[in-house]
């Protein structure tokens, strides 16, 4: 096979003075800019602002960062006939000019890295070391795709004596992007870009959490020369603007990354064909995830111990990919419970914009109480085994304490749905066969881990282990765009890989010219 050209961009060292200071300096900058109302973008025109959403700062609540417009229904119709205007257009411009795009949206990125991932640390509570990584995840994607869509553009040639034949693929349409605030530049980006280097305009829909980064993207994407009514910026509460956006008779496809329900209700709605809709809906979904981690009784403890409370931790478990049941033998298991417990006690629990934090707070007020409540039915269905105390930070933001339960029967709540925080869930398994059918056991399949040193073992858990991104001897967040293509199955996604060769293939349409000669 040709070999990709793609380089994943590398990730800022912050242990390097000039890069703490760059970060810090933009995080003042950013500062300087709060308090900003983002509107919503039609046609490249700012709109007229109505009603508002306040974005606060998850670390400290009282620091406002701005508003982002609310979009109405109404509104939600006109971005979708914006989008409709501007299709044939963009279907036709040549391929170059929309890789093009994503490789000057790519540069703009470059240029304000530290003051994108500045917005996420204040918008999102994410860590300085993650932000960053969102960032360079959203330059991969433009990259990635770029690339994938020169080979997949080529029309392919099939000639027979008196007989030309071509295959060739063409956008869909309409393309609705409805992204989470966990990844808010990534895999809003990411969506949005796919969609639009294989030709398709777009509606584009950031997390309520996350408007600001959304209007952020918005700017860069002007600024790489998107035309007017290609993509066209629609934050808005989802409740509002998602049913008459998911089921307007001219979207053609909605890619959608966040929880299994909307998932399901998007699927439905988008089933329906409504009069003067002469086509049937694409959906393309990723949802959650309750990945399991298996530890086996001659694994390297070292590297599981980090690597389980890397994967269980990492942004506050705030990830469809984190870890959140750690599997382990029976053999082990006393000993890596304590040096679990151990290792979580030193993470250093802090506001995100602070350099030294390790753990920063959960997305909003909502989150941490529905996270607190799952951690109250542990308390009843398991052991609590260690919960970090907040002090003061409980009170400055929306903190949640990292919270291990022990002994958790493998059916009780914590083991088996979708939590969304920094809770993990520690499961004895009596042998390998055991831990591959409880790690089995959920409705979910989307990563999953094993730590062992035994390569019968390890031939076991990649045959038996179902999941559509499986990590041996390492976390399981953290996918790399093209190195690891990320997606699962089950009720975790239908199925499509971001950052992999087929993602693009559900945003076309395959044609076939035949020439009689
Ligand atoms: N791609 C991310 C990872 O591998 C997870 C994305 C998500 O949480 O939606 O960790």
């Amino acid at each position: 096979a040709p070999r990709s050209p793609f380089a994943n961009e590398p990730l800022t060292d912050f242990s390097v003075a000039a890069s703490r200071n760059a970060m810090s300096a933009a995080l003042d900058q950013v500062r300087k800019e709060l308090g900003r109302t983002y509107p919503i973008v039609i046609d490249n025109k700012p709109q007229p602002v109505g009603a508002v959403l306040a974005r606060e700062n998850p670390s400290r609540k009282s620091e406002v960062l701005g508003k982002v417009a609310m979009a109405t229904a109404e509104q939600a119709n006109r971005a979708v006939a914006s989008c409709l205007a501007a299709f044939d257009g963009w279907r036709d411009t040549p391929l170059a000019e929309r890789t093009g795009l994503l490789r000057r949206l790519a540069e703009q990125f470059r240029k304000r890295r530290f003051e994108l991932s500045a917005w996420i640390v204040l918008e999102t509570g994410k860590p300085w070391r993650e932000s960053d990584a969102d960032v360079a995840e959203a330059i991969d994607f433009c990259e990635y795709y770029a690339i994938e869509m020169e080979k997949l553009g080529a029309p392919q040639a099939r000639d027979v004596p008196g007989e030309d034949n071509r295959y060739f693929y063409e956008p869909r349409g309409v393309a609705v992007v409805i992204a989470p605030w966990n990844f808010p530049l990534a895999i809003l980006a990411g969506m949005a870009t796919a969609a639009l280097v294989a030709g398709n305009t777009v509606v584009l829909k950031p997390a309520e959490q996350s408007g600001i980064i959304g209007a952020k993207l918005m700017e860069c994407l002007q600024a790489a020369g998107a035309p007017p009514g290609v993509v066209n910026f629609l934050p808005g509460d989802g409740d509002v603007i998602g049913p008459p956006l998911v089921q307007h008779p001219d979207v053609a496809l909605i890619a959608f990354t966040g929880s299994l329900k909307v998932a399901l209700l998007i699927n439905e709605q988008a089933s329906k064909t409504p009069g003067g809709q002469n086509f049937v809906k694409k959906v393309i979904a990723e949802m959650g995830g309750k990945n399991a981690v298996i530890v086996d009784s001659d694994a390297d403890l070292d590297e599981a111990v980090k690597g389980v409370v890397d994967s269980a931790f990492g942004y506050g478990g705030q990830k469809c990919s984190a870890g959140s049941r750690a599997i382990v033998l029976d053999g082990i298991y006393d000993q890596f419970l304590n040096r679990l417990v151990e290792a979580t006690k030193s993470l250093a629990v802090k506001a995100a914009d602070d350099p030294g934090c390790s753990l920063g707070p959960v997305i909003d007020a909502e989150a941490r109480d529905r996270i607190l409540k799952f951690i109250e039915a542990g308390k009843r269905e398991s052991r609590l085994a260690h919960q970090t105390d907040l002090g003061a930070l409980a009170e400055q933001g929306y903190f949640v304490p990292p919270t291990i339960f022990a002994d958790v029967p493998e059916t009780a709540g914590v083991a088996q749905e979708e939590i969304f925080g920094p809770v993990l869930s520690v499961i004895r398994a009596k042998d390998l066969d055991d831990a591959l059918r409880i790690a089995n056991g959920t409705k979910y399949a989307l990563t999953g881990g094993c730590y062992s040193r035994s390569p019968s073992h390890l031939e076991k858990v990649k045959r038996k282990f179902r999941v559509g991104n499986l990590y041996i001897n390492r976390k399981c967040t953290g996918a790399l765009v093209d190195r690891q293509p990320f997606g699962g199955f089950k009720l975790s996604g239908i199925g499509s890989k971001a950052g992999g060769p087929d993602y693009l293939l559900q945003f076309v349409l395959p044609r076939t010219i035949t020439e009689n000669q």
